[in-house]
């Protein structure tokens, strides 16, 4: 069963329900922004538990291969990831206490969380904030030129059409 758009934490878990989908990358506002694979698939496997009679848990399993743009030569970079989870939904900190140490504590006052802002959050904290490649990989191009080219302004052509119109009058 594919996990519906709104995860209901209590319910979920004291039914110990256990999800299944396939999704998009395009899917993910927040991952669609960096990627650039964004019809590529992203597995996702949410299972739902209650622990110490009170406190609503999630383990999840997120399988991607993910391809962002290197900071440095701006190819391609493809990442491929399986990002495990087990968090556990409290009120406060103090809620988590005698929780099994596994459980990282994700304080809410929600009783439902986004299905699809949860998995982006769990992404995101898996990848780095400054993708490079692991080699040396700005000695093969002419690095500087890529990002001029990347920077100009999308204007200055039809700035220069205009120019050339006035100059005809
Ligand atoms: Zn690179």
């Amino acid at each position: 069963m594919k996990p519906p758009e709104l995860l209901k934490l209590f319910n979920f878990a004291r039914k110990e329900l256990i999800f299944s989908g396939e999704y998009q990358i395009r899917d993910f506002p927040e991952l669609e922004k960096i990627a650039s694979n964004k019809t590529d698939k992203v597995k996702v496997a949410l299972s739902f538990s209650f622990e110490n009679d009170r406190t609503p848990c999630l383990n999840g399993v997120i399988t991607l291969g993910i391809a962002l743009s290197c900071q440095r030569c701006l190819e391609d970079i493809i990442l491929d990831l399986i990002v495990e989870f087990n968090v556990g939904f409290v009120k406060n900190e103090n809620q988590g206490a005698g929780l099994d140490s596994r459980f990282e504590l994700y304080v809410t006052d929600d009783e439902e969380l986004s299905t699809i802002a949860l998995i982006s959050d769990e992404v995101l904290l898996a990848i780095p904030m400054v993708p490079l490649h692991d080699f040396d990989c700005a000695t093969y191009k002419d690095t500087e030129q890529v990002v001029e080219q990347k920077k100009r302004n999308p204007f200055a052509i039809l700035k220069n059409i205009h120019i050339a119109d006035g100059g005809e009058e």
